[in-house]
């Protein structure tokens, strides 16, 4: 579903990315872990081209996309992302806020936009919250509207950058529990998390960046129990 291959990023001469070759199939679930700075954050806005690539291919079911000549507003449709911090608009409600792009970006009609956001917050576990204010709910149920939201312009493939990084530990499994749900439905995902529990448990591979390039890969039984390069070895001692 997603190629990429021979990715470079470069913020003024801090070379970032450098060559990243990654494969993620149709309902595959990648996790990429890494050291803070390794590049997580950048190569997953690369795939949503919030960050423009320096040079390398990112093509979607095939067809390359050239943010000089492809409509990136169509791609972006098509990839849902989920920060950290969910910025999710304070001054709509729960329900406005998952309706908002369908109807204003995709220009579904509002009453058939309404039947899926109330779809959608049953699924992630919030039917009740559509008619309250962000500023109501926990971290944990913020981050749920967050992935609803992102659910609403379904999306081909979900992109996370720590999910649940910024939430209190209490609220981190509620958020895990609607991604494993997702997973399980199919849904095509690429997580950057330190959640291993979640990554064992979850990921069809795991993939873990060190220094811009990817120094290893693999199962994820296979890259816990037995990982093979130093850096890695080094990274899970410390968060194992
Ligand atoms: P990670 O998500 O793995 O922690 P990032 O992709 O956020 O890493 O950052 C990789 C490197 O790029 C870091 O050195 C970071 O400081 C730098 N960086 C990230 N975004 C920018 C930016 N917009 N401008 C300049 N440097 C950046
Ligand atoms: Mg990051």
């Amino acid at each position: 579903m997603i190629s990429v291959s021979n990715l470079h990023k470069y913020f003024g001469k801090l070379h970032v990315l450098k060559g990243v070759d990654l494969e993620v199939k149709a309902r595959e679930v990648v996790v990429m872990i890494g050291a803070s700075g390794s590049g997580k954050s950048t190569l997953l806005r690369c795939l949503n081209f919030l960050e423009m690539k320096d040079e390398g291919t990112i093509t979607f079911d095939g067809r390359e996309i050239d943010p000089t000549t492809t409509p990136l507003n169509t791609v972006r449709e098509n990839v849902g992302m989920v920060f950290q911090h969910f910025n999710l608009f304070p001054h709509m409600t729960v329900l406005e806020n998952v309706i908002e792009a369908p109807v204003h970006v995709k220009r579904t009609p509002k009453a058939q936009a309404i039947e899926q956001a109330k779809r959608l917050l049953d699924k992630v576990g919030l039917a009740d919250k559509g008619d309250v204010y962000p500023e109501k709910l926990s971290g944990g149920q913020k981050q749920r509207v967050a992935i609803a939201r992102a659910l609403a312009m379904e999306p081909s493939v979900m992109l996370f950058d720590e999910p649940t990084s910024a939430l209190d530990p209490e609220l981190v499994g509620e958020v895990l529990e609607v991604m494993k749900g997702l997973a399980a439905d199919g849904m095509t995902m690429v997580v950057v998390t330190h959640e291993m529990g979640f990554a064992r448990e979850v990921a069809d591979r795991v993939v873990f960046l060190d220094d811009g390039t990817i120094a290893e890969q693999g199962d994820p039984e296979t890259f816990f129990s037995n990982p093979q390069h130093p850096k890695a070895k080094q990274f899970l001692s410390r968060v194992l």
